[in-house]
């Protein structure tokens, strides 16, 4: 469970996308500053396809996504859509840490559950969403389910026994230390929240099987040795989730930066129900990536001249200290910049 076998202090920094659409400019934002990040460190960059959920997955946006990262000029080092160096599968994969696709990790992740279970993290949850539902919200930092009060934590073996006689599948869910899990996050600054801030104890893996996100995520994270993550800043509350359960695996804890989401001029995040600013859309209607790019570049503060720039071309003014601390927001102007090549002189920031 801990296969290193890359340099130690090697800068190695990952794109994580998950194939349920195309990317759009938010997406793309995201990767290019994580590109960017370890690029200009010296880095190494992992391609990891998150298609853990086989419900939202599909393997023609997991190839339209490896598409649009190249034509905007991002590479990686190791991951599928390179050229097999004997990994094999259907999607040739190159690196010592595969697989790369989580689809293909059931039986990693399958060993760091008895992992936890050993360590007595674990318990079933009973608890239909339904009931979830029900118990309604108390304040918490996340948006990514109800607070969970621990219900199924307490039942006894024999209540377990006859739930399961009933009928009823059981989750997995994680109980961890109840000492809050402290971290430097480069953008955002210092961060420190209990588990139970974050929602209480989480599920690592569904009713129907399938692997929780917070899990596979950790799991990949530790075993392919990523040592800088660079993500969107919705993603925060679930990194002390995933160290605790970096730590209970024996894994190192990488450096992390949460970075500003990027809006649409009324200030709501991109989605991929904005379909006009998937990079597919825009290369449609013409727009050159460099010119995506140059803007995401401006944005970050790299190109204060807002020219047309490559993604290599831009990795040495790269300063994760002049990021937005705050959303950005790509108002009518900003959108005429990247379409028509148009001067503005509008802010961009909220
Ligand atoms: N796969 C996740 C997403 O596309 C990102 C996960 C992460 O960066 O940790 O939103």
């Amino acid at each position: 469970m801990t296969e290193t076998a890359h340099a130690p202090c090697e800068i190695r920094g990952r794109l994580a996308p998950s194939p349920t659409g195309y990317l759009h400019l938010g997406n793309a934002w995201a990767f290019l500053l994580a590109w960017w990040a370890a690029r200009q460190a010296g880095g190494r960059i992992i391609l990891r396809l998150e298609d853990i959920d086989p419900q939202r997955s599909r393997d023609e946006f997991a190839l339209a996504i490896m598409e649009d990262l190249r034509w905007l000029g991002m590479d990686w080092d190791e991951g599928p859509g390179l050229p097999s160096d004997g990994s094999g599968g259907p999607l040739p994969e190159r690196g010592n840490c595969g697989p790369y696709v989580q689809s293909r990790c059931a039986a990693i992740y399958a060993q760091a559950l008895q992992r936890l279970e050993r360590l007595g993290c674990l318990y079933p949850c009973f608890c239909t969403r339904k009931e979830l539902r029900a118990l309604a919200g108390a304040p918490h930092v996340d948006d990514m389910g109800a607070p969970y009060p621990g219900t199924c934590r307490r039942l006894s073996e024999a209540q377990r026994m006859a739930l399961r006689q009933a009928g009823r599948r059981a989750s997995l869910r994680f109980h961890g230390p109840s000492e809050p899990v402290a971290f430097t996050d480069a953008v955002q600054g210092q961060q420190c929240f209990t588990l139970e801030d974050c929602g209480g104890d989480f599920a690592v893996q569904r009713s129907d099987g399938v692997i929780a996100y917070q899990l596979a995520v950790a799991v990949d994270d530790g075993r392919m040795g990523i040592n800088q993550v660079v993500r969107g800043r919705d993603i925060l509350p679930s990194t002390p989730r995933q160290i605790a359960l970096l730590r209970l695996l024996g894994y190192e804890i990488p450096t992390y930066a949460h970075v500003p989401l990027l809006c649409d001029a009324e200030g709501e995040r991109l989605a991929k129900r904005h379909n006009s600013l998937a990079l597919r859309s825009l290369r449609a209607e013409g727009v050159p990536p460099e010119r995506i790019v140059g803007l995401l570049a401006w944005l970050a503060g790299a190109n204060p001249d807002r020219r047309e720039a490559t993604a290599a071309g831009m990795t040495a003014a790269f300063r994760p200290d002049r990021l937005p601390r705050r959303d950005c927001r790509l108002d009518g102007a900003l959108l005429d910049w990247l379409r028509y090549g148009a001067p503005s002189g509008a802010a961009a920031y909220e």
